[in-house]
């Protein structure tokens, strides 16, 4: 698996940004909102993830945090009316801790939550899920070769044996951190 540092991965997702939204990467910084600034819409959000999911064999969630907190708290103590609670918001605040607090303020509605992100949240998640994907075994544990990328999974498996190697789900991964943060 080719290793990649943080600098490498943000040029990454700011030129597969560029692309699919045909502007120069110049203009693509990584606290640019993705929605407010550059006017990316759900088409090519959606775009932008599959490009990045081939570059890093990875699967990135389709859901924000508090979606995914849902898998673990109650969704009415983080949502009422549309109207993310006081501890969603504090959920927030710790899981994307590259905004601004001041955007994610009671009052925030639970639509607007996935207009605020930035390149720099897409970085954030790829860097975590390359952490964990590094932690699989690298070599077949019964014959000693260097394990491959599974064609179109973002599992690992041997060329040897077949034996697969599975990467966890993005989305179990990021709500166990979720849980450690507001611990
Ligand atoms: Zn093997």
């Amino acid at each position: 698996m080719k290793i990649r540092n943080q600098e490498e991965v943000e040029l990454i997702v700011r030129t597969t940004i560029a692309e699919v939204i045909e502007v120069d990467v110049e203009e693509v910084e990584l606290n640019s909102s993705l929605y407010a600034d550059l006017g990316v819409e759900s088409l090519d959000l959606l775009d932008m993830s599959y490009r990045v999911e081939q570059e890093f064999q990875i699967v990135l969630p389709r859901i924000d945090p508090l979606y995914i907190a849902s898998g673990f708290w109650e969704k009415e103590d983080l949502m009422k009316d549309g109207l993310i609670t006081d501890l969603g918001i504090s959920l927030l605040r710790k899981s994307m801790p590259e905004l601004d607090p001041n955007l994610l303020k009671p009052g925030l509605k639970v639509y607007e939550v996935h207009r605020l992100f930035t390149p720099a949240s897409i970085v954030r998640v790829i860097l975590r899920l390359l952490e964990v994907k590094s932690q699989i075994p690298q070599e077949c544990t019964d014959c000693n070769v260097p394990n491959e990328s599974a064609k179109g999974t973002p599992d690992l498996h041997c060329p040897n044996c077949e034996k697969v190697y599975p990467m966890p789900l993005a989305t179990d991964i990021l709500m166990e951190d979720i849980k450690a943060l507001m611990s």
